[in-house]
């Protein structure tokens, strides 16, 4: 992890920021060797933007917390539930719309809360079961391992694991990791990344573990101002994974967070960026362009009025 006072080093704009109240916003984590281009760091380095408000801000921008029967749970649709494994990362991405969750109170599950959430899960009769966070991935690989082991069922086999962790901190990706995913097939693993800079030989190396053993591996990445909202970049993050066998599954829309009103896109750019992604990417790299909405009906295709 890079420290506060080299980062500040490095970049020595972070002197006149606030630390203390934007990372009371949400902590401020830069994993060591990750990102040492503007468009990268964009994502992970505090801004006192954060501490603005704008009138597209929306509480809850998702419509979670209206969808959680109980704590760690959502749940929008019948065949799908998710579970919050904890709520801590290896980097905290400044746009991110769980940022509210707040790492640090209470960032993971209590042991009653982990056995009732598991429950849950089994007897939901949910076919997919999504272990998501913060991340996943930031939880030992014993407490994985007893999470899929533990949801899954006959009327639930396919476990979904959100992650930003094979891009953020590939070591991560451990053999032992890897063995114990491909041994609880079918186990997929959705990982997000936003900028073909991202995939590092070393990140192109974790992916390469996860899809060498036979792991399905899809992409989810997020359009955000100044970092990829020009159709260069997205065309060359696409193409790029798929030469890496990872599925470009999802681009999504930015959600209006409060705090991050400074890497929002207007739809109307987003539709523009995306008709030239379907100019230029074959079938195999195109991402779906979604939007998942306040009222928490879920992800659907982005229109010219959201
Ligand atoms: S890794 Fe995912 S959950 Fe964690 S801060 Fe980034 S976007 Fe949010």
């Amino acid at each position: 992890m890079v420290g506060r006072a080299e980062l500040i080093r490095r970049h020595p704009q972070l002197a006149h920021v606030d630390w203390d109240a934007v990372a009371a916003r949400f902590p401020v984590r830069v994993p060591r060797g990750w990102g040492d281009r503007p468009e990268l760091l964009k994502q992970a380095l505090p801004d006192e933007r954060e501490l603005q408000g704008d009138p597209g801000d929306v509480p809850d921008p998702v419509g979670e917390q209206a969808r959680s029967p109980l704590p760690w749970v959502v749940r929008k649709h019948e065949d799908r539930v998710l579970l919050l494994l904890t709520k801590r990362c290896h980097l905290y991405c400044r746009y991110c719309f769980r940022a509210d969750h707040r790492p640090g109170e209470g960032e993971d599950p209590t042991p009653a809360e982990w056995d009732a959430m598991l429950t849950y899960a089994r007897g939901s009769g949910a076919r997919e079961v999504i272990l998501s966070g913060g991340d996943p991935l930031a939880i030992r690989d014993d407490r994985l391992f007893n999470a899929i082991d533990g949801v899954r069922t006959g009327a639930s086999p396919v476990i979904r694991i959100h992650t930003r962790a094979p891009i953020t901190s590939p070591a991560r990706v451990t053999p032992a990791l890897v063995q114990g995913l491909a041994a609880r097939a079918p186990t997929w693993v959705i990982v997000h990344c936003n900028h073909a800079a991202e995939l590092t030989p070393a990140v192109r190396g974790a992916l390469a573990r996860l899809v060498d053993a036979g792991i399905p591996v899809l992409n989810q990445s997020v359009l955000l101002a100044g970092v990829n909202d020009d159709a260069d970049a997205l065309v060359s993050l696409c193409e790029t994974l798929v030469t890496l066998r990872v599925f470009p599954y999802y681009l999504h829309h930015p959600d209006a967070v409060p705090g991050n009103a400074h890497f929002r896109v207007p739809v109307e750019q987003g539709l523009s960026i995306y008709a030239e992604l379907t100019r230029r990417l074959s079938g195999l790299a195109l991402p779906r362009y979604v939007v998942d909405p306040p009222d928490g009906s879920g992800k659907r295709d982005v229109r010219g009025d959201l």
